[in-house]
């Protein structure tokens, strides 16, 4: 076992970790500016929250991972000071709408119809004050964080912290995640197996309202299966998220 004496991970769980409330219901998220703060509520709780050694996520000054978690796109509004929120690269699949003045993100969207994790907006719940969002539960893209200049050296200290704070770490998304998505592809690329011909004649049924798992099936889509050599994860997730990372 590693020693994790000084490992610091992000400041919502280098104490320990929060429990969430099941009740909970939402709450509102400041940005860092002083004057003119940008708000936007949250009117649910989230699900999957987690830490993230991303390159992509926003992170508070000095921490190697974020935290980040979903939430349905509708439970999302922006209350004030919208007119200072700008996307940060208008090409990722993930739009992360930042404010110009003080750099935090305060939500990401995908507007991709046929992404696996559309309807869900992806936020930071330390940007409010409120106490019972759901806690995070695993640390994705743990291997990234090389990348924002962690010496690979300390990726074993790093590692053994986060099982030690209950945060399992996976080097893309969690195996949940992971399937949703292998579901989401599989389902879109296959015939309908025989024991799962359609139900009934009626048409396809409006799209259901955006929930924590993924959209369901959708028609035929742009995106062809993955046929290349190399790594299909990587392949997927450089598709789903660019570069490996969210
Ligand atoms: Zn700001
Ligand atoms: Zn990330």
């Amino acid at each position: 076992m590693a020693n994790t004496q000084g490992v610091l991970i992000h400041p919502s769980v280098d104490n320990g970790i929060k429990r969430g409330n099941p009740g909970f219901s939402g709450g509102t998220l400041t940005c860092k500016c002083a004057t003119n703060p940008v708000k936007v509520r949250i009117g649910a709780q989230t699900a999957h929250n987690h830490v993230c050694g991303c390159t992509k996520c926003w992170k508070p000054a000095g921490a190697i991972f974020s935290q980040v978690a979903v939430v349905s796109r509708d439970a999302v509004e922006v209350l004030e000071n919208g007119d200072k929120l700008q996307v940060v690269n208008k090409d990722a699949p993930i739009q992360r709408y930042a404010c110009k003045d003080c750099g935090v993100h305060m939500y990401g969207r995908i507007e991709n119809k046929d992404h696996p994790f559309y309807g869900l907006d992806f936020v930071h719940t330390e940007l409010s004050t409120e106490d019972g969002w759901s806690a995070p539960e695993f640390a994705a893209f743990v291997s990234s964080v090389i990348e924002s200049g962690v010496d690979p050296s300390r990726m074993d200290g790093i590692r053994s912290r986060l099982r030690e704070l209950g945060l399992t770490p996976y080097d893309t998304l969690s195996p949940p995640l992971m399937d949703a998505i292998a579901t989401h592809m599989a389902k879109r690329q296959a015939k309908p197996a025989p024991a799962e011909t359609r139900q009934g004649a009626s048409p396809e049924p409006a799209r259901a309202a955006p929930s924590a798992s993924p959209a369901p099936h959708q028609s035929p889509s742009p995106m062809p299966p993955t046929r290349e050599s190399g790594s299909i994860v990587t392949r997927l997730l450089n598709r789903l998220f660019g570069g490996g990372q969210r």
